[in-house]
């Protein structure tokens, strides 16, 4: 679950993080009162679950209460990666002598959290790690043990060599451990971790995403969910009861089961395509899943061509039949399906989609390479 950053704020700041005062607001009027409130310039910036937030418009410096309002009235009328500003938040502007980065995420390789700083703060990490690979410094850290005083205080001096401002960033890193580590975050980052001319390091920028399956226990947490800041369509595959990740790709992929889900992914990339979404129709589907996911697939804009790849077992190749037949009926497609079914009631699926005009593919090898190829006919 993404948060917004102004909620991220609060969590840093209750670790101890030195995060500036910030107030959020919903309208022009109210950032001008941000504004005054909190005296002097300010920076007034997008919440919205994108980052980048910079470059497309989202964050603008204001002098004084009018230009706070001027720039609400811009930024509230953006839509950044296709998401609308619904608020925005009002800090004082801090005047930036350098501009670092600092994050914990959970790697995969180590299977451990690791924490991650680049003196190449500001921008995008992932282009420092591209291009300049060396600039980024990691600790692996054992969730046993927690951060340890040596590593914290390692990665301090990586970011600065004055020992009172790589100090600060030292106890920056401890708070930012704890936060992640105290909300089952899968990721907590700053970025920019600024000095200031006057020798301060100050978070000024807050991101967390925080593990949806441990939001059982943390009621506090699952409550600050903002369902209007979400994509639409995984709004919408939550209630319909899917899991749905959009991805960037051209092949949309409706797959019951996580893992024939995941080989499906694999398949498409062997195959020479690319996936536009993992999506995991559940066991047991029914018709209206099946009509939620086409139609949840259909909406993404880059979606060439659609395939259904659906093992019988508890679920029955005929209820998903019957929900493609009933979901194109009322959506218009505008791309082709492909669908390989097999198992439980294939057969009755088979004259199910047979009657309805569509072709019916068992071997989901074939079935994968035609959708490919579907896309890329469209492209
Ligand atoms: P993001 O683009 O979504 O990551 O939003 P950030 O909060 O990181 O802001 C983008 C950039 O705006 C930062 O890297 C800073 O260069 C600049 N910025 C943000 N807040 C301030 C501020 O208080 N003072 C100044 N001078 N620049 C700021
Ligand atoms: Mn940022």
């Amino acid at each position: 679950m993404n948060i917004h950053e102004y909620q991220a704020r609060e969590i840093f700041r209750s670790h101890g993080m030195p995060v500036p005062d910030s107030e959020v607001a919903t309208g022009p009027e109210e950032a001008a009162e941000a504004a005054r409130r909190l005296g002097g310039g300010v920076v007034v910036k997008a919440q919205v679950h994108a980052g980048g937030r910079g470059k497309a418009g989202g964050v603008k410096l204001a002098a004084d209460p009018a230009e706070a309002r001027a720039a609400a009235v811009a930024i509230l009328d953006l839509e950044i990666k296709g998401l609308p500003v619904r608020k925005v938040l009002v800090a004082p502007a801090v005047e930036i002598a350098t501009e670092a980065y600092a994050g914990v995420v959970m790697d995969r390789a180590s299977q451990r959290p690791v924490l991650m700083v680049s003196p190449e703060g500001g921008i995008d990490i992932e282009q420092v790690a591209a291009e300049k690979p060396e600039a980024i410094f990691k600790e692996t850290i054992d969730p046993r043990y927690g951060l340890l005083a040596h590593q914290a205080t390692g990665l301090g001096y990586r970011l600065f060599s004055d020992p009172a401002l790589a100090g600060q960033a030292a106890r920056v890193l401890n708070g930012l451990w704890k936060a992640y580590a105290s909300t089952d975050a899968t990721l907590a980052e700053v970025n920019p971790l600024v000095s200031t001319p006057a020798g301060e390091v100050l978070a000024i920028d807050a991101k967390m995403n925080i593990d949806d399956n441990a939001l059982f226990r943390h009621p506090d947490l699952a409550a600050l969910r903002d369902v209007d800041a979400e994509a639409s369509s995984e709004r919408r595959a939550r209630d319909a009861g899917l899991s749905y990740i959009k991805l960037d790709g051209d092949v949309g992929c409706c797959v019951n089961g996580a893992g024939l889900a995941m080989a499906t992914m694999d398949l498409v990339k062997y195959y020479g395509g690319n996936p536009a979404n993992f999506l995991d129709i559940g066991g047991s589907s029914s018709p209206d899943k099946v009509i939620a996911a086409l139609q949840i697939i259909s909406e993404d804009p880059n979606v060439r061509s659609i395939l259904f790849n659906i093992f019988g077992g508890i679920t029955r190749c005929d209820d998903v039949a019957n929900g493609i037949v009933a979901a194109t009926g009322r959506l218009e497609l505008e791309v082709p399906i492909t669908i390989r079914l097999t198992g439980t009631n294939e057969r009755e699926a088979v004259r199910i989609l047979e009657a309805a005009g569509f072709e019916a593919n068992t071997d989901m090898d074939v079935a994968v390479q035609r959708a490919v190829a579907a896309a890329g006919r469209a492209a």
